[in-house]
């Protein structure tokens, strides 16, 4: 392959590959470079709402709408309230994220390119690059950075467990929401079907975003959550008339198992199908600003693109042992969030949670959990953290 129609393509504009091409223009695009991002959607709506501690900067600050100071667990009735010296939870609604990236993309006088409506059906490795096969043609390119969703056969040493929630941003009729704080966990619900919490995130007092969620094995019938959300608004706050003003739908994968995120010589996986998800948490929007920022370096200087990771690699380790754990006692659950809460310092936990720690972060937090329960758990585990070291 002698010409190239673009020196990147990035398939899949949704949240890494967005916030790659933003990173890349940030950086500054290396003269005459072209970039080209492909999305089979026809248009972006306010389809997610991404949150997360503001651990690290990022392009997308003024897409930030909510700021909670203060973030809370509950369990058996005590609730375990934390702030941090200068890290907020913070709420980025998509809509504004698709924004201030489309408007990074305009302007970069050409060099980046967003063309939505483009399905990508295949791509074909060729000993320079790869052949994009769309919708609407074939594009060549010397690398593609690949966000479609990816279905991978489960390995049964691993762990396989799903996050999967439904919510509802509600308004009620009379203030009942603290803004300001966000209740992560709320454990004192129903647990019959697994480890279920409900997360609210009060944008006013009236108006929350209100999630039923769960980690379990299999999806629910959406019944199950919509029932979840409007007993916990009677019996939590005695609301029982709302208006539901927008909902949000998710399944994230939260598994032990190595995703194959360099599947051959020009292409990188990224986004959830590069494993960007931290397995205990579901969380993949700081990792893929982490990503974008060395991708976007490694791009500009022509570096080798396939040797860069989202995730830390001894992060591996822990989530595996901590997922392992929920799996294995799930009755568990409610209590050791609690206490990871409780006993590790709120800057710790969020630098942790966030995967922007240090080696001693990770101590720390796992000295706030039961030590034994948490070596048997190592070494009943070792199948599935061992290959992945
Ligand atoms: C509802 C929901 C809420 C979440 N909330 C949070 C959160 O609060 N905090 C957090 O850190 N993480 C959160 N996550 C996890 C993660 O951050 C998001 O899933 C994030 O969107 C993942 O980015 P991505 O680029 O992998 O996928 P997406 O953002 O889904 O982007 C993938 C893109 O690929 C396109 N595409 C798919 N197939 C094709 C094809 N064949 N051809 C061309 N284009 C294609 C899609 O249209 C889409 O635009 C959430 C996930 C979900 C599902």
């Amino acid at each position: 392959m002698k010409s190239y129609d673009a020196d990147c393509v990035i398939v899949g504009a949704g949240c890494a590959g967005l916030s790659l091409a933003t990173a890349i223009i940030e950086q500054g695009l290396p003269s005459n470079a072209k970039i080209l991002l492909l999305d089979s959607r026809e248009q972006y709506t306010r389809d997610h709402n991404w949150c997360f501690f503001d651990a690290r900067r990022h392009p997308f600050e003024a897409a930030v709408q909510h700021r909670f100071p203060r973030w809370a667990v509950r369990h058996s009735g005590r609730t375990i309230e934390r702030a941090s010296s200068g890290m907020s939870y913070v709420h980025v609604p998509a809509d504004r994220f698709y924004e201030i990236a489309q408007a990074r993309i305009a302007s970069s006088n050409k060099g980046a390119e967003l063309r939505l409506g483009t399905d990508v059906s295949q791509l074909v490795e060729t000993a320079q690059g790869v052949v994009v096969h769309t919708s609407r043609g074939e594009i060549r390119t010397k690398h593609v950075f690949d966000s479609r969703p990816l279905k991978t056969a489960k390995s049964p040493s691993h762990v396989h467990l799903l996050q999967h929630f439904l919510g509802h941003e509600i308004e009620a009729d009379s203030p009942v929401f603290e803004p300001g704080v966000a209740t992560l966990m709320d454990f004192d619900v129903d647990q019959s079907r697994g480890i279920h919490f409900i997360y609210v995130l009060p944008f006013t007092k009236t108006r929350a975003l209100v999630e039923s969620t769960f980690f379990t094995e299999s999806v629910l019938d959406e019944s199950v959550y919509k029932e979840a959300i409007a007993r916990y608004m009677r019996e939590r706050f005695r609301v029982s008339d709302y208006s539901v003003v927008d909902r949000e739908r998710g399944v994230i994968p939260m598994t032990t198992q190595p995703f194959d995120a360099q599947p051959s010589a020009h292409v990188s996986r990224i986004g959830l199908a590069g494993g960007f998800a931290k397995p205990s948490t579901g969380y993949a929007f700081l990792a893929s600003q982490r990503y974008a920022e060395e991708a976007a370096r490694t791009f500009r200087r022509g570096g080798d693109l396939t040797a860069i990771g989202a995730r830390p690699t001894r992060s591996v380790f822990l989530d595996a042992v901590f997922l392992s754990f929920l799996k294995h006692h799930p009755e568990q659950a409610p209590s050791i969030f609690r206490r990871l809460f409780e006993k590790t310092a709120p800057d710790v936990l969020v630098r942790f949670l966030s995967e922007e720690g240090s080696r001693l972060d990770d101590l720390r937090v796992m000295k706030s959990l039961p030590t034994l329960a948490f070596m048997l758990e190592t070494a009943k585990s070792a199948g599935s953290w061992k290959d992945a070291l």
